[in-house]
């Protein structure tokens, strides 16, 4: 199959939407990563995203939507629910909500329960309202690999196995969304992500954080998680981190390796003439640049050596990344 990238101009969100209708796929951008998104209610071409991502049939997908009332559409939305929905959708948060019987299994990978977010995109929320439909969409990477932030990305994934990737540009956040279990009381985060969790209690009180770290150890024994071609390590936050860092640099590279290190910007200066990848001035940026960075610096090294970040907000999404890119590997 030949895989077209389209600029994302009218004429051709207008084609993807017809595209989906058909029962077609198709790769689109949104302000977290790019997703692959199909028709949220027919099964078959639901299928086609499974295989193109050698997706695991267990690893459900969240319905993506052009307008709040759609959520009705395929959920049961609760008060709480309704809260969050006024308050921040559209945006980078993903609800996980009581199913009704109109989407199709797969889509959910069986569950009685199915995730849904309205992206702060205009490309995506254009190609859904053209689709007609909501569109169901994980990320639009290969399975195992960083999630794509920019249309090339996801060529490079991809390329043949796929009819058309939108290009949008690079997406403004960089890392997925945030999940909450609205089902359980209180509401549970599934998934740290670009929304900050204290924003979500914020409007509905406290929600059970327990699990977001836990998660993602537990994830790490499943036989299918990131694995970036360039292994990955990361240093606990601490004041003297860059010494522990350079010194495994350097063993490292005494050992035939080919490190870099990631860190803050205002950190370069002490790893010396070291190789390093600034990730930007906040941990934010940090955050919203690791995907793309990895995809980048894996074509000439095969370590990365990725400072740590205080705990808290965004930082706590960084780290739940790192943990899962290094399969829990502290150094
Ligand atoms: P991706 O878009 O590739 O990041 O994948 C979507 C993620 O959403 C999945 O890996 C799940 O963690 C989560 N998800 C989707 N649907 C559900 C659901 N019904 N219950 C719990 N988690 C879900
Ligand atoms: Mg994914």
């Amino acid at each position: 199959m030949k895989t077209q990238i389209l600029l994302a101009n009218g004429e051709n969100i207008s084609k993807c939407g017809e595209m989906i209708r058909a029962g077609e796929i198709v790769a689109f951008p949104t302000e977290t990563v790019y997703g692959l998104g199909a028709n949220a209610f027919d099964a078959l071409a639901t299928d086609k995203i499974f295989k193109a991502k050698g997706r695991p049939a267990t690893n459900p997908l969240i319905i993506h939507v052009s307008d709040k009332s759609q959520i009705g559409q395929v959920a049961e939305v609760d008060s709480l629910s309704e809260m969050l929905i006024e308050a921040l959708m559209p945006g980078a948060l993903t609800l996980v909500l009581p199913k009704k019987d109109v989407v199709p299994s797969i889509v959910t990978a069986g569950n009685d329960t199915v995730a849904v977010r309205m992206p702060d995109h205009p490309v995506a929320l254009s190609l859904i309202k053209e689709a007609g439909v909501p569109v169901c969409a994980p990320s639009a990477n290969t399975s195992s690999r960083p999630s794509p932030t920019t249309a090339d990305h996801v060529y490079d994934d991809l390329c043949g196995k796929i009819p058309v990737i939108l290009d949008g540009g690079k997406c403004p956040f960089g890392l997925e969304s945030t999940i909450i279990n609205m089902t359980e009381t209180p509401p549970r985060v599934l998934r740290a992500g670009s929304v900050d969790i204290a924003e979500v209690e914020q409007i509905i009180g406290s929600v059970n954080k327990s699990s977001v770290m836990t998660d993602q150890l537990s994830e790490l024994k499943k036989p299918m998680h990131f694995v970036p071609q360039a292994e990955l390590v990361f240093s606990a936050y601490y004041e003297g981190m860059s010494v522990t860092i350079n010194s495994y640099f350097d063993r490292m590279t005494m050992a035939g390796r080919r490190p870099i290190i990631f860190c803050m910007n205002s950190n370069a200066g002490k790893y010396d003439d070291r190789a390093v990848m600034s990730m930007g001035d906040t941990v934010k940026a940090y955050a919203g640049s690791l995907f793309e960075k990895i995809r980048e610096v894996e074509k000439n090294h095969d370590l990365i050596i990725a400072e740590g970040v205080p705990l808290g907000g965004i930082g706590t999404t960084l780290l739940t990344r790192l943990m899962k890119l290094s399969n829990g590997n502290v150094i």
